[in-house]
């Protein structure tokens, strides 16, 4: 039998999104000297999420030109695998493949994954958070969406992102929210309803209606609203926001500990200053990343006046 191959580094950090990498390249712009290694179980260089919908969906950025700062020069290692087991006890993490990593300092920055849709998904039904998943859209729908029929549901960031995307792209696009004013807690009334009404004027909206069923067939995909009307599509894409991915992996914790962005805790100067063992968290694997901070909205705000503008 051979002996697990163990990986050590001063710091380990789980998840190259967005919080995940900036951490290792601040931890180098702070003059950290020590080593630092991310695992990420995704299969592309560490890339800018947000672009998923707004760059790689409409097909101008391809996953490669949406990337993130190249961590190569910075000395940072990149690991492909999954981390299944986490344990800040130690601190280690084993993988999929069975090689172990283990830190003097742990950073959990796993994410979050889409909110399933409540009874399961089904052929036809697409989430959009990765890369993977906006080019698996593509390649259903085929590079042009004119004429095409895509059902979205959710109208929040990212659904009414995408809804906008295929309406101004030539499809038919079918708009489903549990609320009657979407986006009301983020933007505020005012806004939300200028922007409900601007929805109306470009796709057909289902708002204040909530999906009971999924009715797969051979040719389309098809919903069923607590109403009895039934959206037929060609696709369906669930957009209902996101929950911490912590599902994927077993993490063991002393405590839930958020990440403070100070010199003296988070950013060592040198791997002999670094308390010693330390886990923190980051990103959407922290419970903050459900209530959007000021910056968001701000990007939110933009995000939400750059919609239908294409008429
Ligand atoms: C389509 C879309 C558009 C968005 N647009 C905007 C926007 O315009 N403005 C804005 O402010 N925000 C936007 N967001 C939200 C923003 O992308 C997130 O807030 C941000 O990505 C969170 O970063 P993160 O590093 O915490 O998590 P993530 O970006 O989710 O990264 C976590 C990474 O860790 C990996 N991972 C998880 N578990 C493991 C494991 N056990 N082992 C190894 N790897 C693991 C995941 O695969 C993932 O790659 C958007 C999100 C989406 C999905």
């Amino acid at each position: 039998m051979s002996a697990m191959l163990i990986l050590e580094s001063d710091v380990l950090i789980v998840g190259a999104g967005a919080a995940g990498h900036s951490v290792a390249v601040a931890l180098r712009a702070l003059g950290f000297a020590g080593s630092v290694r991310i695992v990420q179980d995704e299969p592309h260089p560490p890339y800018n999420r947000t672009l998923v919908d707004k760059g790689i969906l409409p097909g101008l950025l391809t996953v490669e030109q949406a990337a993130l700062k190249d961590l190569t020069p910075l000395d940072i290692d990149l690991v492909r695998g999954r981390g299944i087991v986490v344990d800040e006890t130690r601190p280690a993490t084993r993988l999929q493949d069975g090689r172990a990593l283990t830190s003097r300092a742990l950073l959990l920055a796993m994410g979050s994954s889409p909110r399933p849709l409540p009874g399961g998904a089904g052929p036809g039904v697409f989430s959009l958070h990765r890369a993977d998943d906006a080019m698996r859209i593509r390649d259903h729908l085929g590079d042009d969406p004119a004429g095409r029929a895509v059902t979205v549901l959710g109208a929040g960031l990212v659904g009414s992102e995408v809804a906008s995307y295929f309406a101004a792209a030539g499809a038919g696009v079918q708009l489903v929210a549990r609320s009657d004013v979407p986006l009301t807690r983020v933007l505020g009334r005012p806004i939300a309803t200028q922007l409900r009404d601007l929805h109306a004027a470009h796709v057909d909206i289902h708002f204040g209606r909530a999906v009971t069923a999924l009715l797969p067939s051979a040719s389309h995909t098809g919903v069923r609203l607590d109403d009895g009307s039934e959206l037929r599509s060609d696709l369906v894409i669930v957009a209902q926001g996101a929950v911490p991915d912590t599902s994927r992996t077993t993490v063991t914790t002393r405590r839930r500990a958020r990440i403070s962005m100070t010199r003296s805790s988070c950013c060592p100067t040198s791997p002999t200053s670094m308390p010693t063992p330390t886990t923190r968290t980051a990103g959407c694997a922290t419970r903050r990343c459900s209530k959007r901070s000021t910056s968001t909205r701000t990007t939110t705000c933009a995000s939400a006046t750059a919609l239908h503008t294409t008429d």
